[in-house]
């Protein structure tokens, strides 16, 4: 029998009747002859008001404890599903992340999958049940409770599609797809049928909020196919599947924002070898994520070096170059939070030339100055000011006739 892993995320069930809903879509699934490994998140805004009330309890957060809390919301979701479920007359039964068999390293709150053991998962499957797992969390090898990242829940109903072998990884989300751009922003953007792995990559990486990143990259390294749709309006969304000739390669696909990141300058750093090396080493011990860098040209021997963080990693980041700038021999460190991110991507870039210039020059007719820029073989992005983004993402979805 076919293998389908179905992911819900937090809104597709946020209530009572989104969970009964979302048990009948069960249902209906296993009625029409598949089998079904259900992952799901926390109810709603569940995981944020965790970490709220961590908050207002205590400063001091030990990430051992942190991963107990949070990762409680997903076992809520579980529990309530399978009630739904046997409602409904289906066999289900929950499992916590620890219970599936997902065993991470020891890395709290971004911890890695080191291991799948899924045989109660297998078991559960031979035996007629449908199993529910709570996403996000997984076991350490010390034993302890991890959870994986924020978004993660994606992560591991992935994770358990590539190794059970599942024809799909359906993720079911409040959008009904991935669109040419967000549809708030440009209203006559348009839902993508078919992307290829490498481009939903650049999509999630430049901001596109649809997809989480790492499971992106899990699902492309081990070639499961995933179908991005609604849990309101169940209607087919966005296959992401590996790249084929048979795809018509647009030249952008897609034309993507995030708001979400900050720049950092290191003012006057000597230019000769070794200093790059230092002040990366020092954001990459503090486990900060680096994005965009720039080095200027040299004058006088020394050079700006800029780059993006995300937000929620300034305080960190600044702090960690803060502590090495005698070592770094620079002059100072600044940052600027009211940036933003505009990306173009398409594989078809590969083969037409000129993108890079439509691009520079949309900016230009609408007065917007561009900071930073990079690149990739499918992807230009530029960085502007935080009150130009929604307009050049309009102006670029328009000049690149993704209407
Ligand atoms: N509930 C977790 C979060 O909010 C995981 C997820 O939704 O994927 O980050
Ligand atoms: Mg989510």
């Amino acid at each position: 029998m076919a293998l389908v892993v179905q992911k819900f995320g937090g809104t597709s069930v946020g209530d009572a009747d989104r969970i009964r809903a979302v048990a009948d879509h069960i249902a209906r699934t296993r009625r029409s002859g598949c089998d079904v490994v259900v992952v799901v998140s926390a109810m709603g805004r569940t995981t944020d008001d965790l970490i709220r009330l961590a908050d207002e309890v205590s400063s001091v957060q030990p990430p051992r404890e942190y991963d107990m809390l949070v990762s409680s919301g997903e076992r809520v979701s579980t529990a309530l599903l399978c009630m739904a479920l046997a409602e409904l007359g289906v066999a289900a039964s929950s499992f916590t992340g620890s219970q599936a068999g997902i065993v991470t390293d020891t890395d709290h709150m971004k911890a890695k999958i080191v291991d799948i053991r899924a045989g109660r998962i297998t078991e559960a499957l031979e035996a007629g049940k449908v199993p529910v797992v709570a996403g996000f969390q997984g076991v350490s090898t010390e034993r302890d409770v991890t959870t994986l990242g924020r978004g993660a829940s994606d992560l591991t109903a992935v994770a358990l599609a590539a190794v059970l072998g599942a024809e799909v990884c359906e993720i079911y989300t409040d959008v009904t797809g991935v669109f040419s751009s967000d549809p708030r922003i440009v209203p006559d953007a348009h839902k993508l049928l078919r992307v290829s792995f490498e481009e939903m990559l650049e999509i999630a990486a430049a901001g596109g909020r649809v997809l989480q990143l790492r499971s992106g990259e899990f699902a492309r390294n081990h070639h499961v196919p995933l179908h991005v749709r609604s849990s309101f309006t169940w209607e087919p969304g966005t296959w992401i599947v590996e790249e084929d000739d048979s795809m018509e390669q647009a030249v952008v696909t897609a034309v993507v924002h995030d708001v979400s990141q900050a720049k950092i300058t290191v003012a006057r750093v000597p230019d000769k070898p070794g200093i790059a090396a230092r002040l990366f080493r020092a954001l990459a011990d503090r486990s900060v994520n680096v994005d965009d860098i720039v080095q200027n040209a040299s004058v006088d021997g020394t050079t700006d070096i800029s780059f993006t963080v995300p937000r929620t990693d300034l305080a960190t980041a600044v702090e960690g170059v803060s502590g090495h700038l005698a070592d770094l021999g620079a002059t100072g460190v600044t940052s600027d939070v009211a940036i933003a991110k505009v990306s173009v991507i398409g594989a078809g870039m590969k083969s037409h030339p000129g993108v890079t210039a439509t691009m520079f020059e949309t900016l230009a007719e609408e007065g917007i100055n561009i900071d930073l820029i990079s690149t990739s073989t499918i992807r230009i992005s530029c960085i502007v000011r935080e009150e130009d983004v929604e307009r050049a993402v309009r102006a670029l979805h328009r000049a690149f006739d993704l209407a």
